[in-house]
């Protein structure tokens, strides 16, 4: 790990060490399972405020698969929802949570093709991600017991629409040698000397150019600018490699492997900035509200649009009393709270 965070400081392209969502008290040296769940509870997650509101008194439905958005007959308003097995539940309000994909397929569903100024289900964007391993010819010059992504080199985002993070030898090559053929191939036989493996990953903050259907498919070309800034995303990863030490033949790459889908129904097009829509009742809080491609991880924002219209519902926050500040390529927002 130090040989990579040193190989791209003399590149003049240095690694910041990320914040996370984690317990250091609870976190165990070595391990690397966050992505797969956290054997030691160490890791925070958002359901905790699922526990928090069923502590409240709210009713939580396990297993319970919606299939549309239930409306008046004009579409002008939201009467509840039906789920999979026929039956319904009744609401004045209805809040779609159900992600990137699957919150426009609810709604065309639902026969609502188009919300405000955008069709449903378009603008799709994925911050997609080529995955990069390498073994280091020096027995001990791997990533292992380390952590995935607690480094990024966050200086190329804004310039060159991507970040590099750093990926631990075992996900890594669970990952590379199991998902796709082809980067499988090149590695699923270096098992014996997984300890000396050493990845990066490449996340582009991608063009919305793709749609997703009422049965959840979605269908995604990549532009000439896509793939213009992985493929040198990618060539800057494999010179930190080698710089590091890696075996420039040992190389595997999983390519356009999807990460956050988002701007679907997207906040400033489909959805009001108080989360809500043209049909009475119907509100969105989820990747689909993303305008554009993030480029990182958006659960941070997605944690904070929820609270913000939990606040908005209760009366606390008004959408008005919101405010925008430019700040470079990146706007930042904040809640004025009385
Ligand atoms: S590394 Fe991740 S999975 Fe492992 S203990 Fe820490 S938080 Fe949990």
């Amino acid at each position: 790990m130090t040989r990579t965070l040193e190989a791209a400081e003399k590149m003049g392209i240095p690694f910041k060490a990320q914040e996370k969502f984690i317990d250091p008290d609870r976190c165990k040296m070595g391990c690397d399972w966050c992505m797969l769940g956290c054997p030691e509870g160490a890791r925070w997650t958002t359901r905790e405020y699922v526990d928090e509101a069923v502590a409240y008194g709210a009713d939580l439905l396990h297993s319970t698969k919606v299939e549309k958005v239930i409306l008046t007959d004009n579409k002008s308003r939201v009467l509840g929802v039906g789920l999979a097995d026929g039956s319904i539940i009744r609401g004045d309000n209805i809040i779609l949570a159900a992600g990137g994909i699957g919150s426009p397929a609810l709604l065309l569903r639902s026969g609502i093709k188009r919300l405000g100024s955008q069709d449903v289900g378009t603008n799709f964007s994925m911050d997609p991600m080529n995955i990069i391993l390498g073994f280091s010819k020096d027995s001990d010059g791997g990533m292992w017991g380390v952590q995935t992504f607690t480094h990024a080199i966050e200086s190329l985002a804004d310039s060159e629409g991507f970040l590099i993070g750093n990926c631990a030898a075992l996900g890594t090559y669970m990952v590379n040698s199991s998902f796709r053929l082809n980067s499988a191939l090149k590695t699923w036989y270096r098992g014996p000397i997984i300890k000396r493996g050493i990845g990066l990953f490449v996340k582009l903050s991608d063009e919305p150019h793709g749609v997703i259907q009422a049965n959840e498919k979605t269908n995604k070309p990549f532009t000439e600018l896509d793939n213009k800034r992985m493929d040198k995303g990618t060539d800057i990863s494999k010179e930190i490699l080698i710089s590091a030490g890696a075996d420039p033949s040992s190389f595997s790459i999983l390519k356009w492997a999807g990460g956050h889908p988002g701007g679907t129904i997207a906040m400033g097009k489909a959805v009001n900035k108080d989360f809500s829509t043209e049909v009475q009742g119907l509100y969105v809080c989820d990747g689909s509200l993303m305008p554009v491609s993030p480029g990182v991880p958006p659960s941070l924002s997605i944690d904070g649009m929820s609270k913000l219209l939990g606040k908005i519902l209760s009366g606390q926050v008004k959408a008005e009393q919101r405010f925008v500040k430019k700040k470079g390529k990146r706007a930042t927002a904040a809640v004025i709270i009385q």
